[in-house]
């Protein structure tokens, strides 16, 4: 695609049926690579790619099978001001997953409510709230009614934010949502043998707030079920060491899932191994 002509007024006119925030991301020129529309209607891939963008759309609604390749840029457009907490998080772990390392993911929310907004939605048949949505995530765009935030993944941000390991992971995140993220064990004791770990630095389980125990529990839930895809074991450990006599060695709360596989040594070291 040519940049120049991305400011053209004849451009500007023919992308008229775009959202705002979509207006926005192409005048800043962000719909960078392969793109994935997450979670809304198709008529904006259909003017974006007539202007040669590689973009693909992904409505959670109606596909419950996510692509299978990764994408360069994510967009999510008013998604979250549908959904409570639970399923934003949700959202987090979908789109994590979606986007490539190095990748950039955009998310729009509309804030101008000044009560839950009931509405009808008539494909379904049901009642639905609109609500206000703020996002613990770099604010890029701030308008009267909409915000915009960017999302990259947690160990992007915080490369060297911290002599902390899992405050400052080194390896690729797998996975996250807004309190949690998970990621491959330093020392694995068996495939597919993983971490989630609270993006806050805290030592003790129990001293997590109940909406980070929730996202860590959301993490590992999903986190299960890609290990169930890429090596389908046959049974799994979840263990949580707090204190160093209990074997923890890092002291940031980590939450253990290790796939465990017929006929092996099943190893009586979990947790050990990991945090030495
Ligand atoms: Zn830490």
């Amino acid at each position: 695609m040519d940049k120049n002509s991305q400011h053209h007024p004849l451009l500007r006119y023919e992308l008229d049926g775009l959202s705002q925030p979509m207006r926005w991301l192409l005048e800043k020129n962000l719909l960078q690579g392969k793109i994935l529309i997450y979670g809304t209607d198709s008529y904006e891939r259909v003017l974006l790619s007539k202007k040669g963008y590689d973009i693909e759309v992904c409505n959670r609604d109606y596909q419950p099978t996510h692509p299978k390749e990764k994408f360069d840029t994510i967009i999510s457009i008013y998604l979250f001001n549908w959904l409570d907490n639970i399923e934003q998080n949700n959202v987090l772990l979908s789109v994590s997953r979606l986007l490539k390392h190095g990748g950039k993911a955009y998310f729009a929310v509309k804030h101008h409510f000044g009560f839950k907004n009931i509405c009808l939605n008539e494909q379904h048949e049901i009642v639905e709230t609109e609500a206000n949505v703020t996002l613990p995530f770099k604010k890029v765009f701030q308008g009267y009614i909409l915000d915009i935030y960017k999302f990259q993944h947690f160990n992007i941000i915080n490369r060297n934010r911290s002599q902390c390991p899992y405050c400052s992971p080194q390896q690729e995140v797998m996975l996250e949502n807004e309190y949690s993220y998970a990621m491959l064990s330093n020392s694995p004791i068996s495939k597919g043998h993983t971490l989630v770990i609270p993006k806050r630095h805290v030592a003790n389980y129990f001293d997590l707030t109940i909406n980070e125990q929730i996202a860590c529990q959301l993490t590992l839930n999903r986190l299960k079920k890609i290990i169930d895809e890429e090596h389908s074991p046959d049974g799994y450990s979840v263990s949580i060491n707090m204190n160093a006599w209990a074997g923890q060695g890092v002291d940031h709360v980590a939450i253990e899932l290790v796939a465990r596989y017929e006929n092996s040594e099943r190893g009586e070291k979990i947790g050990f191994e990991v945090n030495k």
